[in-house]
């Protein structure tokens, strides 16, 4: 008798054997799921999810109380305007999304980076109807950048999450998806606890645009899993504007919430 060829059964099928054999579980609270339907949260963990939306800060994107008005600048960013034009994100960073995150980091889990993925794809950042204030779309770019990892830390990992983020953000934007134009050249510590200042120090010199002719005059979207204080995204803007950019945006998954 011959195997069954695996490419002739029908993907609900196979997805329906997948799931008896390896039943999905939500990514937030690990509680069964009937069916592998991303994203893999339950109903009770999605009603969690915390959308970023209007109003929020024009540059850092940080959110407003919702009925504060109309978008408005913060504190910092009017002080110390930050070297990207707008920073924006899917979700804040909380539970059940920072459990997700967590386990795909630290596990490696790429199910959970795929069901995160088509999370932040249900998002007001990347609806094509969105608000201006809001809304990022990849076809304004020229680039699309992840934040790169050192390489002794992509050794350990074995890939760099925000690469997979940005390739699944934008579907069919695989040409303008670069991985070669920015690198990090240096280890950094982890940043936790680190005051604003140190953060910078900490970062000083860590970040080299690899090719500078590509970056010239180019509109560059640069994606992360999470922004902290945005301390990274920053100083990689900085060193891609001082390259020449003709401007940077960012988008991450999640947002901390100060
Ligand atoms: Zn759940
Ligand atoms: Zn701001």
């Amino acid at each position: 008798m011959m195997a069954p060829d695996l490419a002739s059964i029908p993907g609900a099928i196979f997805q329906a054997c997948q799931d008896i054999i390896f039943p999905p579980s939500c990514l937030g609270c690990r509680n069964p799921l009937p069916a592998s339907r991303l994203p893999l949260f339950c109903v009770s963990c999605r009603e969690q999810l915390k959308w970023l939306k209007a109003p929020l800060c024009p540059g850092c994107g940080r959110p407003w109380p919702a009925g504060s008005g109309v978008d408005h600048w913060c504190g910092p960013c009017r002080q110390k305007p930050p070297f990207y034009n707008r920073a924006r994100a899917a979700v804040i960073y909380q539970d059940p999304v920072a459990a997700a995150i967590q386990t795909c980091k630290y596990q490696a889990d790429l199910a959970a980076l795929a069901s995160l993925a088509s999370l932040a794809r249900c998002s007001p950042a990347l609806d094509l109807g969105a608000a201006q204030s809001i809304a990022i779309r990849a076809a304004e770019y020229d680039y699309i950048l992840p934040v790169p990892l050192h390489l002794e830390r992509l050794r350990q990992r074995g890939f760099n999450q925000a690469l997979l983020l940005a390739r699944a953000f934008f579907p069919g934007q695989k040409k303008k998806i670069r991985f070669d134009l920015l690198a990090r050249q240096r280890m950094t510590r982890p940043q936790a606890g680190m005051s604003g200042h140190q953060r910078r120090l900490n970062l000083k010199g860590a970040f080299e645009v690899l090719k500078p002719e590509k970056i010239r005059r180019r509109s560059l979207l640069l994606v992360d899993d999470v922004l902290t204080t945005g301390t990274t995204v920053n100083e990689c803007a900085r060193i891609l504007r001082l390259a020449g950019a003709a401007g940077v945006d960012v988008f991450t998954l999640a947002r901390v919430r100060e």
